[in-house]
């Protein structure tokens, strides 16, 4: 048996010994009593009876041997900002940070929204949360009110911490005109909003309810705020993702597992050491920017880069420039990033030292070979794709290089990481035994430290839509199809659910068709993704009209089409918007009224739709065919 095979096998049969060791990776206040409670399946507790504190172990752990060496390096090319905080100078940020949440009355166990664009008041937020055991809820800034609206409903924050504006591309995005919209949409009202104001844009402060950081931090210079120690199962935050039904998720993560998870992925998988920078170019919004722009690296005692604009501005060197500006050692990036820069001049690649960089990890969405194949021509260094979800907080397919160099194959996210006892299931719902058979990837209870513990407080939709028996035990699903070869890499294979992936981003498209079907003169929606060079899917959306008579020529159905990408740029944000909303009489249904979107998607992408014995109308998917071809 190979080094990783053991590692692995031991992680699974000698469960609690395994992670116990891990346990060693992170401070705690007191000692767990036990590795894993797992007495009621499928949920899982965590190092029970420990207590520790995320904050502590990111920041104040780190200040015995590196209270001078840089921590946080939040670099914007929209505001041509460099500022780099060092350990101390983060612990001093986020003390000052905690005691203003505390003023505006945020107690352990409260939720505490974080609404910001990708600057380094966004951290100190994050881990000022976790330092007094507040429970963040970040979401994507590129949302807009409806999306950002929802969630602030279902966690309830008792403080929103935003800001004026954020800047993509040198065009200023105004965040408090969304965020005045999303809260009086939502029946539910925070005592406070907390506003950084970088002078992008002007505000209309709501007396009595809207703070500014900069005038409240000046109370706080000096303040003090020790961490709370809380339990391992206490939550640390919720984060929110898109699923078969309209209504988001509340990803709800658990403290202590989560610190190990990360801790041990630090050292495993990525093989970043303290002292080193960790670039990641994802975005606070998604689960990569909470487990490897802020806590993974700075759990490892690493640098982290957190940046602020586009791939390509001013030039298409700008990320490789910061690779060898800060020597960073560790990169984590999407596919879509790299298949942008493969775009701009390949001189730009050799123009920097790049000599720091170890490695470049790729996730978020499949790697197709062709851009896998350039990256790695010309970086000359490894490419390792990861396969994970926002449920699973850290890799579920990789390879883990800190414990054996294992080569990649191209197009798969390689074998199961420690932890995770991964399987394929047929439709039949039976292990599928042997090589090369495509199935839905499964993972066997309980699921390691650092994943999800449940949905928020919807513990009865945690278990029905994730889990499933299996020979009598529980398993999760990851809603993806894969496929396993004779040496155990795993291919994904794209979501069995009606989840799409666009550059990267996770959207329901159930969210998109219920904000394109708030248009008043549309009846009914289908949306499905369709494969693009560049974004690996895209949106497109099959609208009936209510008054078809509107559509009198070209112009008029541009102006419709205009108008429902509008309505779903204001509801859900610009990431949702459709690549084309198509115009039809009627949608492809089965006799009993099923939406077949699968037939759509087929044929939009130029494949065979399959079996379509069951169809109402075969002219509807006709008109959809002819549509595309067009
Ligand atoms: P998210 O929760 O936003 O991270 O999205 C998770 C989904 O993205 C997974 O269920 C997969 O469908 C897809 N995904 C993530 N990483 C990969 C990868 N390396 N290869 C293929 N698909 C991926």
């Amino acid at each position: 048996m190979t080094a990783y095979a053991e590692f692995h096998r031991r992680s699974i049969q000698d469960r609690d010994g395994f992670w116990a060791e891990q346990a060693q990776l992170v401070d705690w206040k007191s000692a767990p009593t036990q590795v894993c409670d797992y007495s009621n399946p499928p949920f899982a507790k965590w190092f029970v009876g420990g207590t520790t504190n995320l904050c502590h172990n990111a920041v104040d752990r780190h200040l015995k041997d590196r209270a001078g060496q840089a921590a946080l390096i939040a670099v914007s090319t929209e505001t041509n900002t460099e500022r780099v905080y060092t350990f101390a100078g983060l612990h001093a940020e986020v003390q000052r940070m905690a005691a203003v949440l505390k003023d505006l009355g945020v107690q352990k166990g409260d939720r505490v929204l974080i609404y910001m664009p990708m600057i380094a008041e966004a951290a100190f937020a994050m881990l000022a949360c976790a330092r007094i055991g507040a429970i963040h809820s970040v979401v994507f800034g590129g949302f807009a009110s409806g999306s950002l609206a929802s969630r602030i409903e279902d966690s309830e924050p008792k403080v929103i911490v935003s800001a004026d504006a954020g800047s993509r591309g040198g065009k200023v995005v105004e965040y408090k005109p969304l965020l005045d919209e999303a809260i009086s949409l939502s029946s539910h009202k925070p005592g406070a909003v907390l506003l950084a104001d970088r002078k992008l844009a002007a505000m209309n402060i709501v007396a009595g309810r809207d703070h500014l950081w900069g005038a409240l931090r000046e109370k706080h210079l000096n303040t003090v705020v020790p961490c709370e120690w809380v339990e391992s199962t206490h939550p640390s935050y919720t984060l929110y993702t898109s699923g078969t039904t309209g209504k988001p998720k509340g990803v709800q993560r658990d403290t202590g597992g989560y610190a190990v998870a990360l801790a041990a992925s630090m050292k495993h998988i990525y093989c970043g050491n303290a002292g080193e920078t960790y670039f990641s170019t994802s975005d606070i919004g998604w689960v990569v920017g909470h487990s490897y722009i802020i806590y993974g690296p700075l759990i490892a005692g690493m640098a982290t880069i957190m940046y602020e604009g586009l791939p390509t501005r001013p030039d298409g060197g700008i990320w490789w420039s910061l690779v060898e500006k800060y020597k960073v050692t560790v990169m984590f990036s999407a596919p879509t990033a790299v298949r942008v820069l493969k775009k701009q001049d390949p001189a730009l690649l050799t123009k920097y030292d790049l000599s720091s960089l170890r490695a470049l990890f790729l996730a978020g969405e499949p790697l197709d070979e062709p851009t896998a194949q350039w990256i790695s021509g010309s970086l000359k260094k490894p490419i390792i794709d990861n396969y994970w979800q926002t449920e699973t907080g850290w890799p579920i397919l990789g390879i883990a290089n800190g414990v054996e160099q294992k080569a990649s194959k191209f197009g798969s996210p390689g074998v199961p990481m420690y932890g995770y006892n991964v399987m394929l299931m047929d439709d039949a719902g039976e292990e599928l035994v042997g090589g090369d058979k495509k199935g839905v990837v499964m993972v066997e209870g309980p699921l390691p430290p650092g994943c999800m513990q449940t949905v928020w407080r919807d513990d009865d939709r945690f278990v029905k839509t994730y889990w499933q028996k299996l020979n009598g035990k529980y398993v999760y699903s990851t809603f993806d199809w894969g496929v396993r070869d004779a040496d155990g890499y795993y291919f994904i294979l794209g979501r069995t659910d009606d989840v799409i992936n666009v550059a990267g981003h996770r959207l329901g498209t159930r969210e998109i068709e219920e904000a394109i079907s708030s248009h008043p003169n549309i009846s009914e929606v289908a949306v499905v993704g369709v494969a693009d060079n560049l974004k690996g899917q895209v949106a497109v959306a099959f609208a009936v009209v209510k008054d078809a008579s509107v559509l009198v020529d070209d112009a008029a159905h541009a102006k419709l089409e205009a108008e429902v990408m509008k309505v779903v740029d204001n509801t859900i944000g610009a990431v949702g918007r459709p690549a084309r909303v198509r115009f039809v009489a009627v949608l492809p249904k089965t006799r009993s009224g099923k939406l077949l979107r699968r037939a759509i998607q087929a044929v939009c992408e130029g494949r065979d739709p399959g079996d379509l014995t069951t169809m109402e109308d075969p002219a509807a998917l006709q008109q959809i065919k002819d549509l595309t071809a067009a």
